[in-house]
């Protein structure tokens, strides 16, 4: 008798817990979606009526700004060890760059240009937005959760272009049957790889220099390795020392030997300096014994 009585009192519970349960539900479900329904209504009337909002978007489509990633990615996969301790990192960013000259380019050319716009952007956007007109407080006293929504509808509208290169440079080494595995990388910025870019420019410049010199088959004159020809002109800041002429100009600049070979010059850094082909000429013909013209 008396378990009986237990066991439908613990029924009796069960189900009124249930019922109390679903009841907090049923309710904490509708409160939700009365929310929402709330927050959509809200949202509609601001899109609808903010002069801010309307006009952020117009503001938007004056400054498109150029679509970069986050973060560019250069990966080495090298085949021995020995390569991937040899390989330097640095070096590994430089010859991409020097191979992709003119899409380090249109990249360096983008963020830069979205930098600027950025700041100018910024600047119409904030004044937009926190300048308050008579007609926005007119707005603000119809509805007193004008404002605060059309702060955060406005500052979603907000565009975050990329302003930065990013660079990550990686170097792997998988030993066979994968038993090891070597990784190394670096990330780069903007300046960095700006200073790259300018420094593979010069190189390729330099490239053009002397495949097109007319030293390339002169047999008789004592090579200079193609190292020093880069630092004689980089000391020289790659202009001829004469006139001042660079490649922009129109000029071909040589490495001239100040005492020529054929009077006993060696080819060193105090004996060489950089001409340009119209000053080299000039001396050619005029013809210094000391080459000091
Ligand atoms: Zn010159």
């Amino acid at each position: 008798m008396q378990s009986i009585n237990s066991s439908s009192i613990t029924t009796f519970c069960v189900i009124v817990g249930t019922i109390i349960l679903l009841v907090v539900f049923i309710i904490i479900v509708l409160y939700r979606e009365g929310k929402q329904k709330l927050i959509a209504k809200r949202t509609e009337i601001v899109k609808e009526y903010s002069k801010k909002y309307q006009k952020i978007k117009q503001i938007n489509g004056q400054y498109p700004f150029s679509p970069l990633q986050q973060q560019y990615r250069i990966a080495k996969n090298c085949k021995t060890k020995q390569e991937f301790d040899k390989t330097d990192i640095d070096t590994i960013l430089c010859s991409d760059i020097s191979d992709n000259l003119a899409e380090y380019k249109q990249l360096l050319n983008s963020v830069i240009r979205n930098q600027n716009q950025y700041e100018l952007y910024n600047k119409d956007f904030n004044i937009c937005l926190y300048e308050i007109t008579d007609e926005d407080k007119e707005l603000y006293l119809k509805w007193d959760f004008f404002d605060e929504y059309e702060e955060k509808l406005c500052e979603e509208l907000r565009q975050k272009p990329i302003t930065e290169l990013i660079v990550k440079v990686e170097k792997e080494y998988y030993s066979p049957k994968g038993r090891n595995h070597y990784r190394a990388c670096s990330v780069f910025d903007t300046k960095e790889i700006i200073a790259h870019y300018k420094e593979a420019r010069l190189h390729s410049e330099f490239d053009y220099i002397f495949k097109t010199s007319y030293y390339k088959n002169d047999n008789r004159r004592d090579p200079i390795p193609p190292s020093m020809r880069y630092d004689i002109m980089k000391r020289d800041g790659f202009r001829c020392v004469l006139c001042g002429a660079s490649a922009q100009d129109g000029v071909k600049l040589h490495i001239d030997h100040i005492l020529p070979v054929s009077k006993g010059g060696v080819t060193e850094p105090s004996n060489l300096r950089t001409l340009c082909d119209k000053c080299n000429l000039g001396k050619g013909a005029k013809y210094d014994p000391y080459g000091f013209n």
